[in-house]
C-alpha cells in the first residue's frame, strides 16, 4: 500500500473511533488468524454486581458487608468495586449510610487473588479459593460448594475469611456485552479464531466462553498478567499472527506482545499505551472494523 493508502485507511479509522497508532499497527491487522481476548472488562461490560451472599457464622449481614467493604474500599479491582458498592445499598437509614466505614490497617493488595486487611482488630482475607489455601485457610465442603454452583453459572465466587475462618461466599456477576457472540461468530466467518485468558477461575471461565461459542480448549484461566503474554508469544511462535484485545493493567503486557495490540478505549490508561490500536468506542465490533479496513487497505495492491 502506498503512504497515501496507510494515511487515508488511519483516517478513515479515526474517525469511526477506531485509533490506529501507525502504518505497522495498520498493516499487521490483516495478517491476523487469531485473536485473544481478555474477559473481565473486554468480552464482559466489566462493571460487575454482587447478585447474592452465603453466610456461614449466623453473621448479621450488614455487619459482614462493613468488615468487607472496609477491606475492599482500598482496592481499584472491579470486584471490590462491586462489594463497596452492595455495601451502601444495603444500609437502611440514611444515617447509616453517611457512617464512615471501619478503618482498615495493613492493606495488602495481593494481586490474582485478593486482599488482605485489619479491620476491627481482626484479620479480614478477601479473594478467591487461591487466596485461602496460601493462608492456610480450611475451605469446608459446604463452601467448597456454594463457591462451584456460583462458578458455573459464569459468576465469580468471592470468599471472606476473619479471623482464619471463612464466614461467606459473595456471588459477583459480570454480564458479556450485548454485541460479543456475534462479534466471535463473524470473526470465525472471516476466518479467524477467537481464544479467551482470564486470571478469574477456571469454571467461571468456560460458563463465559460456553454462552459466547468460543469453544473450551481455547480457554485460558487462572492466567497472571506474564502467563497472558506467553500464551500469546507460544501462538505467534507456531507461526500465526495474533491480535490481543484487553483493558486493564494485566493486560498491557500481552498486548506488547501481540503482533496487533487491541485496547478498548474504556480501559485503564496502561493498556491503551501498550496497544497499537484503540477501540474508543469499547465496542467489540471494532475489532471487525479494523482487521477489515486493514484487508482493504492491504490486500488491494500487492
Ligand atoms: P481478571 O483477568 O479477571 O481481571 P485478576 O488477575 O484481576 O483477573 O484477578 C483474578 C482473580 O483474583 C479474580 O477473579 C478474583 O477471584 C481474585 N481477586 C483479585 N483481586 C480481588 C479483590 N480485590 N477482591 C476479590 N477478589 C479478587
Ligand atoms: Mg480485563
Amino acid at each position: 500500500a502506498t503512504p497515501t493508502a496507510v494515511m487515508v485507511a488511519t483516517g478513515k479509522g479515526a474517525s469511526q473511533g477506531v485509533l490506529i497508532k501507525g502504518g505497522q499497527a495498520l498493516e499487521g491487522a490483516h495478517k491476523v488468524k487469531m485473536v485473544v481476548f481478555d474477559k473481565t472488562g473486554t468480552l464482559t461490560i466489566g462493571k460487575p454486581v454482587v447478585v447474592n451472599t452465603n453466610l456461614y457464622k449466623n453473621m448479621v449481614l450488614q455487619v459482614f458487608y462493613e468488615m468487607v467493604a472496609a477491606a475492599e474500599v482500598n482496592s481499584e479491582h472491579p470486584l471490590a468495586k462491586a462489594v463497596v458498592e452492595y455495601r451502601t445499598r444495603l444500609c437502611i437509614d440514611h444515617q447509616q449510610r453517611e457512617d464512615r466505614l471501619p478503618e482498615a490497617k495493613e492493606f495488602l493488595n495481593i494481586p490474582g487473588q485478593g486482599v488482605h486487611s485489619i479491620v476491627d482488630g481482626k484479620e479480614v482475607l478477601v479473594g478467591n479459593s487461591k487466596l485461602m489455601v496460601e493462608h492456610g485457610i480450611e475451605i469446608p465442603e459446604e463452601v467448597a460448594e456454594h463457591l462451584q454452583e456460583t462458578q458455573k453459572l459464569a459468576r465469580t465466587g468471592v470468599l471472606v475469611a476473619i479471623n482464619r475462618e471463612i464466614v461467606g461466599e459473595i456471588a459477583i456477576s459480570d454480564p458479556v456485552k450485548p454485541e460479543a457472540a456475534a462479534v466471535i461468530e463473524c470473526l470465525k466467518s472471516m476466518g479467524i479464531q477467537s481464544m479467551m485468558v482470564t486470571g478469574d477461575n477456571w469454571d467461571t471461565a468456560v460458563a463465559i466462553a460456553r454462552e459466547l461459542g468460543i469453544e473450551r480448549g481455547a480457554v485460558y484461566a487462572e492466567s497472571l498478567p506474564k502467563d497472558k503474554a506467553k500464551i500469546v508469544k507460544d501462538i505467534q511462535m507456531t507461526g500465526v499472527t495474533v491480535a490481543m484485545v484487553g483493558d486493564g493493567i494485566n493486560d498491557s503486557p500481552a498486548l506488547v506482545a501481540a503482533e496487533v495490540g487491541m485496547a478498548i478505549g474504556a480501559g485503564t490508561d496502561i493498556a491503551i499505551e501498550a496497544a497499537d490500536i484503540v477501540l474508543m468506542k469499547s465496542n467489540l465490533e471494532d475489532v471487525i472494523t479494523a482487521i477489515d479496513l486493514s484487508r482493504k487497505t492491504f490486500r488491494r495492491i500487492r
